[in-house]
């Protein structure tokens, strides 16, 4: 089954929820997430410092992007014969408890027990004044983009290619070691932001998650897009649209914004029309159509 199939399942005839972020009350938000061996990483790739921080990471970039600040978590272990070493258990902690104070957050709870292959899940729980919601948009909105996309998967592909080669460096550590846009929330929240989220799948697939709850027809001029350029000589177009694990911020917004915030890029890469909602990429004013959507949770024959 795709994921979408299996999510439509699981909540039946009620709607599932499309935010970052499920709002508990009106001011306190909550999100989760896991890391899979197997799936998310390899242990001859990632030590468990690198993954202790990516696991807060990824929770914190959820967070951010529904406009929250992280509070309280929850660290849910499934222990495989190598996690549950002493070695790993004390150099993932300390690491988990140097991010967890970084955010000013709190562990309050969890779980552990016994797995074939290590399972890392982290709940966190936080506050928010002003949520961002994906359906806020509003037609005429501009879309931003932060930072750079496609630097993830050349990483990815570097690491499984097992590229020694120096240039790859960087998109390695981006791939392990990805950092939520955190610092950007404060001055960001000083404008008008009407719908946000994060870029875990790949802006092709995303973009479709920001312009259905908004109703509005998205339009993506390709040439805007912030593309890292190692990647896109080495990957190609389409690659980088459809890298996942970006953890940038992809919102909408009725101003002109600056270029920086908090050292940050921003760019305005389209707008959101009214029309069918969905999302239309331009490249030289005409419809492009990427050959491929990027990161799929399950392979659609499954
Ligand atoms: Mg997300």
């Amino acid at each position: 089954m795709k994921e979408s199939e299996i999510i439509r399942t699981l909540f039946g005839t009620t709607p599932p929820p499309e935010d970052d972020c499920y709002f508990l009350a009106p001011n306190r938000l909550v999100t989760t997430d896991s890391l899979s061996e197997g799936t998310h990483f390899l242990h001859e790739w990632s030590s468990a410092p690198i993954l202790a921080r990516k696991l807060v990471e990824v929770n914190v970039s959820d967070i951010t992007a529904s406009g929250g600040r992280p509070k309280e978590c929850f660290l849910n272990l499934g222990l495989s014969p190598l996690s549950r070493k002493k070695e790993w258990i004390r150099a993932f902690s300390k690491e988990l408890r140097k991010s967890l104070d970084q955010y000013g957050m709190k562990l309050a709870g969890g779980d552990t027990f016994s797995a074939s292959k290590t399972q890392l899940t982290l709940t966190v729980v936080g506050t928010v004044e002003k949520p961002w919601l994906r359906s806020g948009g509003k037609p005429g909105d501009y879309l931003y983009i932060t930072g750079s996309l496609g630097k993830s998967q050349l990483g990815f592909r570097a690491l499984k290619k097992k590229s020694k080669k120096n240039i790859y460096q960087d998109a390695i550590t981006h791939h392990l070691s990805p950092k939520s846009r955190y610092v950007i929330l404060k001055p960001l929240q000083n404008f008008q932001v009407h719908a946000c989220m994060d870029i875990t799948d790949g802006l092709i697939q995303d973009a479709e998650r920001l312009a259905i709850p908004s109703k509005g027809k998205l339009k993506i001029q390709i040439e805007s897009v912030p593309l890292d350029p190692l990647a896109l000589t080495e990957l190609g177009l389409d690659l980088c649209l459809g890298s996942g694990e970006e953890l940038e911020l992809l919102f909408l917004s009725p101003l002109v914004l600056p270029t920086k915030l908090a050292g940050i890029p921003v760019t305005m890469v389209g707008r959101l029309e009214k029309g069918k909602p969905g999302v239309h990429f331009l490249k030289a004013g005409k419809q492009y159509l990427p050959k491929s959507r990027g990161f799929l949770h399950f392979a659609e024959e499954e």
